[in-house]
């Protein structure tokens, strides 16, 4: 513990928030540069069908290597929407994810699905993005699936309505992340046409105290509307035995696989 006494002393407690800040100061600095200096990566977490055997899709997940550091994407997404920096980077994923995909050498239905910040959805300039990247890989859209959370909702309906249009357009998925978290409507649900909704881990790990009311729930309503369930956070045997018997899709967690370079995803498939 520091106690500096004299001229520029601020106590234990601002000291602490004095280093947050500092810290915080050095991320967003550092976040500018990060594409430029090749720190980030791409890791894939496979989506499995319920059986456990076929890989669905495999989620691209963006990793952060700061000074030494692995920063997680919780801690530099947000920051990302905040300085608008963002865009440049969900470009920069979107890219890489197709070019990975491309190259692939699954079964040609193997999707990549990629999550896309609501800003970064929102900007006029997204949809020329998504052309430009298919165009540039070669990846079929149908290979592409896009996954937003539900945080979208809370946006201007039209505007959304147009990008999700447009989207669809293109054969492109849609997948609502973390479902059960955010605040949509079933009306606004209904109006949007997604593809795909994925149940939040939270629910799935709470399944024994009374979350698979919610699951039950939310399957009803993926039937109603005709997507595909997609179960996230199967860290057991047991999870995914309870999952599979209440009917879901599709399930993803650590005990199929953590998320891995690209390189590794083709060894793992082969071996599994
Ligand atoms: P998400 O899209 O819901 O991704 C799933 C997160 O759960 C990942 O965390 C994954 O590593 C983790 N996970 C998967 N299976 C399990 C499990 O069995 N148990 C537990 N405890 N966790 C599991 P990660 O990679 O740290 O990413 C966190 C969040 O950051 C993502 O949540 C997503 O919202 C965001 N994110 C990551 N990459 C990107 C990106 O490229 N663009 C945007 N906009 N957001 C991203
Ligand atoms: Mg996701
Ligand atoms: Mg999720
Ligand atoms: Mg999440």
């Amino acid at each position: 513990e520091q106690k500096r006494k004299g001229p520029g002393s601020v106590g234990v407690f601002n000291e602490g928030i004095y280093t947050a800040l500092r810290h915080e100061q050095s991320l967003r600095d550092g976040l500018r540069y990060a594409i430029e200096k090749n720190e980030f990566t791409l890791h894939y977490q496979p989506i499995m069908y319920a059986d456990g055997k076929r890989m669905w899709a495999a989620e691209a997940l963006l990793r952060w290597n700061f000074k030494g550091d692995n920063i997680p994407p919780d801690v530099f997404i947000p920051l990302a929407e905040r300085t608008g920096l963002i865009h440049d980077i969900g470009n920069w994923v979107l890219h890489r994810a197709c070019i990975d995909a491309a190259q692939w050498q699954f079964d040609d239905s193997v999707a990549v699905s990629v999550n896309v910040s609501v800003s970064q959805l929102m900007d006029d300039s997204f949809i020329r993005s998504l052309d430009r990247v298919l165009e540039g890989s070669g990846l079929s859209p149908q290979q592409l699936h896009l996954e937003i959370t539900e945080s979208v909702f809370a946006e201007n309906t039209e505007h959304v309505l147009k990008q999700i249009q447009a989207i669809k357009a293109r054969h492109i998925q849609i997948s609502i992340d973390d479902f059960g978290t955010g605040f949509s409507s079933l009306g606004q649900l209904h109006s949007l046409q997604f593809d795909h909704i994925k149940i939040d881990r939270a629910f799935v790990q709470k399944l024994e105290e009374g979350s698979d009311t919610i699951v039950r729930a939310t399957l009803m309503i993926a039937n109603e509307f005709h997507c595909l369930t997609v179960a996230e956070g199967i860290e057991t045997a047991e999870d995914a035995v309870r999952l599979r018997a209440m009917g879901v899709n599709c399930l993803q967690g650590f005990y199929y696989a953590r998320p891995m370079p690209a390189r590794e995803l083709l060894a793992w498939y082969t071996d599994n």
